[in-house]
């Protein structure tokens, strides 16, 4: 999706350009779209975050955090007990071992203290490069670039990216875009691609970046990069959905 013959200095100017839009409609800080108050709250609630919406995530740390004051909370709780505190983000047997695993592997190996290098962080349990990244980049103001789905259809239509690869992609954004940017890169497509650059009906006519964009009103671009979301929209669908079940089952 990359355009061709686009040189470097043709794509540095047109990237500098989106960004100037970009920022003069979101704003240059990064909004951080989950509700927490320090480094491992950020963490525990991006690991909750998975296949849940931000606001159900705000939702149930509202009571997360009053009730677990420290790490030792976590690591102390009985499983079941955790469980149920997180059943409505879904998958909740799975990210109340990984929360309560991460919590120990914090105290015992890090002194309590959220690293600040991605090696590190992936080290932890249920982290992986999104959530790695999210924390360098917001707690830590390391430049690092959050992959989610926005990002990757998004990048991938603006032609700087071409893959459906999370980490392809990031390994790609860090070429096309200049370091300064990686953080809010985020924050500013996931803002686009909930208001205008939707999945699957964007409004080119009226987006403010048409003029910016290769895939603006190009059926072919648009459903390729609408296909491959589609695929992982309807696998999210299929977990919400099986999620609710658990919830009726239990
Ligand atoms: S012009 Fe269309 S495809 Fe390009 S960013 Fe805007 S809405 Fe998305």
């Amino acid at each position: 999706m990359f355009i061709k013959g686009e040189t470097d200095e043709k794509r540095e100017a047109r990237v500098r350009e989106i960004m100037k839009r970009l920022d003069a409609h979101y704003g240059s800080e990064p909004p951080i779209f989950l509700h927490s108050e320090n480094a491992w709250q950020l963490l525990f609630a991006t690991i909750l975050s998975a296949q849940c919406t931000d606001a159900r995530v705000n939702m149930v740390t509202e009571k997360l955090w009053k009730k677990y004051k420290k790490l030792e909370d976590f690591r102390d709780v009985p499983l079941e007990e955790l469980e149920e505190d997180i059943k409505s983000t879904g998958f909740y047997h799975n990210k109340a071992k990984n929360i309560k695993a991460c919590a120990t592997d914090l105290l015992d190996r890090f002194d309590g203290i959220v690293p600040d290098t991605i090696e590190e962080l992936t080290s932890l349990p249920g982290v992986g490069r999104k959530t790695g990244n999210l924390i360098l980049g917001n707690i830590y103001h390391k430049p690092s670039i959050v992959v989610d789905t926005h990002v990757k259809r998004i990048s991938n239509r603006l032609g700087l990216a071409e893959s459906n690869d999370p980490t392809k992609t990031e390994f790609q954004l860090m070429e096309t875009l200049p370091k300064e940017y990686w953080i809010r890169w985020n924050t500013h497509i996931i803002s686009l691609g909930r208001t205008i650059c939707m999945s699957a009906r964007p409004q080119c006519d009226s987006c403010y970046l048409k003029d910016l964009c290769p895939s603006c009103n190009d059926k072919e671009r648009l459903t390729s990069t609408r296909a491959k979301v589609t695929k992982g929209k309807k696998s999210i669908h299929k977990a919400e959905e099986k999620n609710v079940l658990r919830l009726k089952k239990d």
